[in-house]
């Protein structure tokens, strides 16, 4: 797989704070923002900072870090009414891959949503 030039990836941009977003959570390794396009409210994208192509090519010792970043952005959409949560990760494009820079999907779940999960899983 061809990896895009850093300078022109958009999840590397918006790490870089070149481009204005929302932050919702940060750490030493992540980045937390809103989906452009969320499927229900608070969609999150978690990104890497550095600029990895997928989960597979992440190491795993930020794996920690990662998992402590999903909780927070989780606990925070639960307390402002989410019911639960999905945790989605596309890697390659078969997989429905569309930006090619790891990042997790947190996708808060309210009990008369219109988010089909047996579509991806
Ligand atoms: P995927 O690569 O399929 O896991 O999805 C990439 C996700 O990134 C999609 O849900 C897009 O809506 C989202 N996205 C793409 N560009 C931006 C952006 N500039 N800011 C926020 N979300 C974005
Ligand atoms: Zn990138």
């Amino acid at each position: 797989m061809e990896k895009e030039k850093k300078e022109d990836c958009i999840f590397c941009r918006i790490a870089r704070k070149e481009i204005k977003q929302e932050i919702i959570e940060e750490t030493d390794n992540f980045i937390a923002f809103p989906d452009a396009n969320p499927r229900t409210k608070g969609h999150t994208l978690i990104v890497s900072k550095r600029h990895f192509v997928n989960m597979l090519d992440m190491p795993a010792s930020l794996g920690n870090e990662l998992l402590d970043v999903i909780k927070r952005v989780a606990e925070k959409r639960l307390k402002e009414g989410a019911s639960g949560f999905n945790v989605v990760a596309n890697n390659f494009p078969v997989a429905g891959q569309i930006v090619m820079h790891a990042h997790v999907h947190v996708i808060p779940r309210y009990k008369k949503d219109e988010f089909k999960v047996r579509e991806i899983v």
